[in-house]
């Protein structure tokens, strides 16, 4: 006999079951699925131990024949394509066959089934994929299956399974998903007797996605609706306040499937503009209509991915529509709700405030406060930097009003953010030989830089992390990200910081100052962002005892998959000062808060932490700590093209100097730069460089 033979089906099931039956979620998808192109308005979902015990679904669609009901466990049994041209014309979500082989040879699967008409309906028992017990069961249209004990017999996989917690969280998203895809179908996700998901059914998507994130949040969402030849886009996008800090509450579904697709979910970050903040995502249900011939769905086994013929198009149309949704809500310019400030009159000038500060703040407060130079001013609800250093309070302010323009106060009401990340160049108009000298020297990342080079000309410095990181995105690459995020923050380097001198700035973006070693060119953003950063995180870690109760509680609701996972996380919310009660199933109320938020930001801080809680898992309170700093500072930070008065701009650089680690921003880019004296006099052709000497020689 040759050694090549066919696989028994049991196996080949097996093995394809890798692939569609990744974890109990993907059970539960597939059934639902299965239910939904069987025509069900009603489908209930039942699940024990977060499905690995059992699942089970009943609907009421069109059932299967007696004679069809064995045929439904083979591979590639499917009564949804018949030929090579309906594989182009896909109306259903299934259309493989390879679901219900794949669960029952994984599982045991018990099916109760009948079609419309029939004489009696029909019950079909599976143990490992193979048939137990095939006979007539009572007449109910519809069909009810149950799957217990997954993985039984594949413990490798039962391993790679994770907590019950995750696990029941998968699944609740992918119901929430499937809900979202098909509002006129009324769904019932339970565990273990406990209601996690009820949808009316109705055809009303906004209360499909009310009964999934909440009422509030459906509140702030804005219907779209656009169209062109080939697409119809109709939905929702949430209002650009409303923003989380992952990718995972953007919906898309084309024909009634939910997909995950890169391209459109950055279409509708793209459509908001520069009215979201960076790292900051909203929430969309998106569904659109197109000609089954558009779109290619048979990529992947779970049937998740697709690729689209014009994908560009529909990116452009679906960007167009919520750009021209958002600017027909006249919103208020988005710089005051970067900058994190309310919207009220605009301070006075920096200058005036210590003294009223030093009335407003409790002592605990002010003394915190002048540790970082950030002070936060009651009546506005607002942070500002405090002008701490007397011998520069009179001289400075008083220029601008000479000059006629008063440059903006931080919470000025005319600043405009541009909310776009300074590209970080060094020097960008100079002699093409002078960039390049520039360029070799000083911006190559570390990584290219040569060793010695740096070694020899240690004065000369990017200080310590050079690389130019893209913002991080713990949404796309998780704790790797979050680590490499943490490791920049958390190394802090042993040199020495400047005597800067301030002298002036350029765009609203780089401080210059020197020192006798030379020249610095300071990124202010990201110097705001180090000094923010290391305000929060001393503050985050304050936990005392004294709690602000709040005249109203919140109330915060959250999807069940969250809310699942804000359940485990409790405690860790606690050692960070946030006390949350449950309240009804996917609901939470905060009735106090550490005292040292800033009054009117008690929602939106403890939203955010939650939220940075939500995208990066478990971790340990000190990384929570850390890693919702970075987020806050990030957010409340000043964006480029911001002109700062000369004392904003020397306090933002005393506060700097006292920073743990004032080299780099929290995300690891470089605050300041510097070019020595020598560098100055080489680029001038003052002093002969050795190097060029000897090769021009
Ligand atoms: P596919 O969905 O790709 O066709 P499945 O293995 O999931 O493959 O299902 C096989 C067949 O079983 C389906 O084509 C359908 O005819 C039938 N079927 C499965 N579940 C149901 C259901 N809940 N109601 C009616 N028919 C079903
Ligand atoms: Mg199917």
């Amino acid at each position: 006999m040759g050694k090549i033979q066919e696989l028994s089906e049991q196996l080949a099931n097996q093995i394809a079951a890798g692939e569609v039956v990744e974890r109990p979620a993907s059970v539960v998808k597939e059934l639902v699925e299965n239910a939904i192109d069987a025509g069900a308005n009603q489908i209930d979902i039942f699940i024990e131990e977060a499905g690995l015990r059992k699942i089970q679904i009943i609907d009421n669609g069109e059932g299967i024949a007696d004679e069809d009901v064995e045929n439904a466990f083979k591979r590639h049994a499917t009564s949804k394509i018949h030929s090579r041209n309906d594989l182009f014309r896909i109306r259903t979500l299934g259309f493989r066959g390879e679901a219900l082989p794949s669960i029952a040879s994984v599982s045991q699967v018990t099916l109760e089934t009948a079609v419309a008409g029939a004489e009696k309906g029909t019950l079909l028992v599976l143990a490992g994929g193979k048939v137990t017990q095939h006979e007539a069961a009572p007449l109910r249209q519809g069909t009810k299956i149950t799957v217990e004990n997954l993985f039984f017999n594949t413990p490798a996989r039962l391993k790679y399974v994770k907590t019950l917690q995750t696990e029941l969280a998968n699944v609740g998203d992918i119901v929430n998903r499937l809900a979202l895809s098909h509002p006129k179908i009324a769904f019932r996700l339970v565990h273990e007797g406990n209601k996690m998901l009820v949808t009316a059914g109705n055809g009303d998507l906004k209360q499909t996605i009310a009964g999934i994130f909440g009422v509030a949040t459906a509140k702030k969402m804005l219907p779209i609706a656009m169209e062109d030849l080939d697409f119809q886009i109709n939905g929702y996008v949430s209002l650009p306040e409303v923003t989380r800090a992952s990718r995972n509450y953007m919906s898309t579904i084309i024909n009634g499937r939910y997909i995950k697709n890169f391209a459109l979910n950055k279409a509708i970050v793209n459509g908001y503009g520069s009215k979201l903040m960076i790292g900051r995502f909203p929430i969309a249900v998106i569904e659109i209509t197109m000609d089954p011939l558009l779109v290619d769905v048979n990529v992947h086994p779970t049937k998740q991915e697709v690729r689209l013929s014009k994908e560009k198009e529909l990116m452009a149309l679906l960007s167009q529509g919520i750009t021209e949704v958002l600017a027909s809500q006249n919103l208020i310019p988005n710089a005051a709700d970067n900058l994190g400030f309310k919207k009220k009159q605009p301070l006075p000038p920096v200058a005036e405030r210590p003294e009223q500060l030093a009335m407003e703040l409790p002592a605990s407060e002010a003394g915190t406060t002048a540790k970082t130079g950030l002070a936060f001013d009651a009546k506005t609800s607002s942070f500002y930097l405090k002008g701490s250093y007397p011998q520069d309070v009179d001289k400075p302010v008083e220029n601008p009003g000479e000059k006629g323009d008063t440059p903006p106060t931080f919470d000025s009401q005319s600043l405009k953010s541009e909310a776009k990340e300074s590209d970080f160049s060094v020097i960008s108009e100079e002699s093409p030989e002078t960039q390049e000298a520039v360029k070799e020297m000083a911006a190559a990342p570390a990584e290219t830089y040569p060793q010695e080079a740096i070694a020899e000309d240690e004065d000369f410095s990017y200080q310590q992390e050079t690389h130019l990181h893209p913002e991080f995105d713990f949404a796309k690459d998780g704790d790797k990200s979050l680590e490499r995020a943490l490791q920049q923050v958390e190394a802090v380097p042993q040199e020495r910081f400047p005597q800067l001198d301030y002298f002036g700035q350029m765009h609203g973006t780089y401080l210059f100052a020197q020192s006798h070693e030379g020249l610095y060119i300071i990124d202010q953003h990201a110097a705001q962002e180090r000094i923010k950063y290391e305000y929060f995180r001393e503050k985050i870690g304050e936990v005392s005892n004294d709690l602000q109760d709040l005249l109203v509680p919140i109330v915060l609701d959250y999807p069940n998959s969250d809310a699942l996972k804000l359940k485990e996380q409790l405690v860790l919310l606690q050692e960070v000062g946030i006390y949350l009660e449950e309240f009804g199933a996917n609901s939470f109320i905060l009735r106090a808060h550490p005292t040292w938020y800033p009054e009117g930001e008690e929602e939106s801080i403890v939203r955010e932490m939650i939220d940075m809680l939500l995208t990066t898992g478990t971790v340990s309170v000190k990384k929570f700590r850390e890693a919702t700093a970075i987020m806050m500072s990030c957010k409340r930070s000043i964006k480029a093209n911001h002109h700062l008065n000369d004392l904003q701009a020397r306090v933002l650089l005393e506060d700097l100097a006292r920073c743990e680690n004032p080299f780099n921003c929290p995300h690891g880019r470089p605050v300041l730069i510097h070019f020595t004296n020598s560098d100055m006099e080489k680029m001038f052709k003052r002093i002969q460089d050795p190097h060029r000497t000897k090769d021009s020689l």
